[in-house]
């Protein structure tokens, strides 16, 4: 496997491949692994007159959230995980707070590709599910019993905000 480093401190990353984001276990940075283009020099006694070449490569960039709120992230139907809900400029990560992290793919998301969110009622709590154009969907909690301090009607302005910025 490929090594990347933390975009924030240089530690070696875990990352599976395909995964958009991976946080660092020195530093607990969250990493964006982004698809960069790099261009191949072409070596100077080649005589080649075709156009430059490039290669898709990962490079790991730094998540730069916001707004930070404590929340539920509801996977399946019975589970909950406590941690983190973070929005940036262009997207929104559920940060659990354990260490063991799991998948954290399904927690990611880019604004641009929202298309889709509704809050509903669930006993004592309310739940925000945010779509996006590939129909994958994140639950996101807000429960009196657990402590979280998210405002999902913020959030949903919140994002808003930042997709029309975007479009
Ligand atoms: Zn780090």
């Amino acid at each position: 496997m490929k090594v990347l480093n933390c975009a924030n401190c240089g530690a070696n990353l875990k990352f599976n491949s395909g995964d958009p984001v991976t946080i660092c276990g020195f530093c607990d940075s969250v990493n964006i692994l982004e698809n960069i283009k790099l261009k191949i020099e072409q070596p100077l006694s080649s005589s080649n007159d075709g156009p430059p070449n490039f290669i898709e490569d990962l490079k790991p960039r730094i998540l730069l959230p916001q707004l930070s709120y404590r929340a539920k992230f509801r996977q399946g139907e019975y589970i909950g995980i406590l941690g983190k809900f973070l929005i940036s400029n262009t997207e929104i990560f559920f940060k659990p707070g354990k260490f063991n992290w799991g998948d954290l793919s399904d927690k990611y998301m880019k604004i641009v590709n929202i298309n889709n969110m509704s809050i509903k009622k669930l006993g004592l709590a309310t739940q925000l599910t945010i779509t996006d154009i590939n129909g994958k969907e994140m639950r996101i909690v807000h429960s009196f019993l657990d402590f979280t301090n998210i405002k999902l009607n913020e959030v949903v302005s919140e994002i808003n905000i930042r997709k029309n910025n975007l479009v």
